[in-house]
């Protein structure tokens, strides 16, 4: 089982999503247990502060140090292995879904989510978190971001998808987008449904399907085609 902690000023949001759809099947099956955090809990004066003003002077407010070091160290004592710890943050390396793969591999892991202006740089210093961005631009918290990785993570995990939602056959999953998927009707509209895929020919279903999916991101992503590894037969 992946546990994850979160820490985060919002406790609150986190429990409606994680409690929806395919998430909420993999926390009953026990293949992924989320505890949330009130990083207010772990603010020592009386008012729960976490944040303070800029030194230097300019907008905004800036997360504290300490009550970000008491929560890593008091949800990391003691746990073996330690968890992995990453912190969101839009300075972060890129998530995408081969990082996601490495983290379903994990057995715990601690996300950190910023609000205000982000992180007191000693944070980074002293606890050397990984960082992680879920793309070039800036949200007002962590949180998504740290549902973000929840989610994309725990569909990878074993036994949370069926056969019939595998992740195999994800974008990204080759280097390749998914290639177009139909439902019924056959058709709508006066748009059917391509032949191949109502023939009942697995082979050519495949291969339909490969060519659309190379076809695809060669149009939409030429740069995630050129790390692509594939047949002789694939590339012609
Ligand atoms: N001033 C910071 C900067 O430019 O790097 C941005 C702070 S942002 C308003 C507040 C918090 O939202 C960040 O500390 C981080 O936790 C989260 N955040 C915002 N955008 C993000 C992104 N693209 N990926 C991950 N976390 C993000």
């Amino acid at each position: 089982m992946l546990r994850v902690d979160v820490v985060t000023i919002f406790p609150d949001v986190f429990e409606p999503y994680l409690s929806e759809g395919m998430l909420a099947i993999a926390r009953r099956k026990k293949a992924i247990e989320v505890c949330v955090h009130d990083l207010r809990d772990y603010s020592t004066d009386k008012h729960k502060s976490v944040d303070d003003r800029p030194y230097g002077g300019g907008p905004g407010m800036v997360m504290m140090p300490d009550p970000v070091f008491r929560a890593v160290e008091d949800i990391s004592a003691g746990t073996e292995p330690p968890p992995r710890t990453i912190m969101l943050t839009p300075q972060g390396r890129l998530f995408d879904q081969s990082l996601s793969r490495e983290l379903a591999r994990e057995q715990h892991l601690l996300l950190v989510c910023g609000r205000y202006e982000g992180f007191d740089e000693r944070i980074r210093a002293g606890l050397k978190p990984e960082e992680l961005s879920i793309g070039d631009y800036v949200l007002t918290g962590g949180e998504l971001p740290a549902l973000v990785v929840i989610d994309a993570v725990t569909r990878l995990l074993p036994g949370v998808l069926g056969h019939e939602d595998s992740a195999q056959f994800d974008s990204f999953t080759e280097n390749r987008l998914d290639c177009p998927q139909y439902t019924r009707p056959a058709e709508f509209r006066g748009m059917r449904v391509p032949d191949v895929l109502l023939s009942g020919d697995h082979g050519a279903v495949a291969q339909w399907r490969l060519e659309q999916s190379i076809r695809r991101t060669r149009e939409r992503r030429p740069d995630i085609l050129a790390k692509q590894t594939c047949s002789a037969n694939d590339k012609e």
